[in-house]
């Protein structure tokens, strides 16, 4: 569960300050979002994965839609909204680094009655991230955890969540920014009730945390072309990973492939590998 967008990219040699203009190359639409990213990277290796979010009845809705089938993700569940598709205003710079403005649009209408709407019985994880509304996916969390369905949320941007809903959360996954909002040292994340945390650190990789103790997995090491959706591709991977049984290390390990080979290619959803690719 979680947006839809259409990322409007823009490639500048540096960001203007206020006040000022400069020029950038030609805008490249492309769609994204976090939940539509993190279900495109969960059915771009081979997970059974359907989207809880909304769209607009436009061209970018339609682009959204068109993206998700082609990666095999179900839209079943997507929400035709009378408000407009979400957009992402992305500039990207040289060094592969992202500024983002996000107009979310349809997403702000996914409310916990569409949730209601959701059969959990064939449910194994629930991916959510929170560019939709914080109550809705509190809601979503705990009628998962209800229904016996493993919770992943990655808390990006940092927001205030209710202690049950951080209390189900296996894992809550945030970057290393977002863990230094939230807390002093990495096992100190776990005192804000998860069972399990997962800390993406870039070119680093990521750090699994759990009360056993603190597991660093690698990336694998990649020429860096654009960082856009780098997070999303990681929960993707990591929840399709858990959903097809792997141990959490196990999921991390494999995810950190995925997000990496998404960074030696332009865009969020188009940079997403395949099983095949990463073999
Ligand atoms: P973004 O906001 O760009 O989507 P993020 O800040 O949420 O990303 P990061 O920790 O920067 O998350 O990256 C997520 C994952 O992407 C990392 O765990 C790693 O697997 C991969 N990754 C990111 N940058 C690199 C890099 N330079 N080299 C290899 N892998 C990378």
């Amino acid at each position: 569960m979680g947006s839809a967008n259409a990322d409007l990219v823009v490639t500048v040699e540096r960001r203007p300050a206020g006040g000022e203009t400069v020029l950038g190359g030609d805008t490249v639409v492309m769609p994204g979002g976090k939940g539509a990213n993190t279900a495109v990277a969960a059915g771009r290796i081979g997970a059974s994965v359907s989207l809880l979010g909304a769209v607009g009845s436009d061209g970018y809705g339609s682009l959204l839609r068109d993206s998700l089938s082609s990666s095999g993700v179900d839209t079943s569940l997507l929400i035709s909204s009378s408000r407009p598709t979400g957009i992402a205003y992305i500039t990207v710079t040289p060094d592969g680094e992202n500024s983002i403005v996000v107009s979310p649009g349809a997403n702000s209408a996914v409310a916990p009655s569409d949730v209601d709407a959701v059969d959990w019985s064939s449910v194994r994880v629930l991916a959510c991230s929170l560019e939709v509304p914080l109550e809705t996916v509190a809601h979503a969390v705990s009628a998962a955890a209800a229904a016996g369905v493993r919770p992943v949320l990655n808390l990006s941007p940092v927001a205030d969540l209710p202690a049950e809903t951080l209390a189900v959360l296996d894992p809550l996954v945030v970057n290393e920014h977002e863990a230094a909002q939230l807390a002093p040292s990495f096992p100190a994340l776990l005192d804000l009730g998860p069972k399990s945390v997962v800390v993406t650190l870039g070119a680093r990789g990521a750090a699994v945390v759990t009360p056993a103790g603190v597991t660093e997995v690698a990336a694998p090491s990649v020429e860096v072309v654009d960082t856009t959706g780098a997070g999303d591709a990681f929960a993707g991977a990591l929840s399709a990973r858990l959903a097809a049984g792997d141990a959490l290390e196990e999921a991390a390990s494999y995810a950190v492939r995925v997000a990496a080979l998404s960074v030696a290619k332009a865009g969020a959803q188009p940079s997403y590998p395949t099983a095949a690719d990463l073999d």
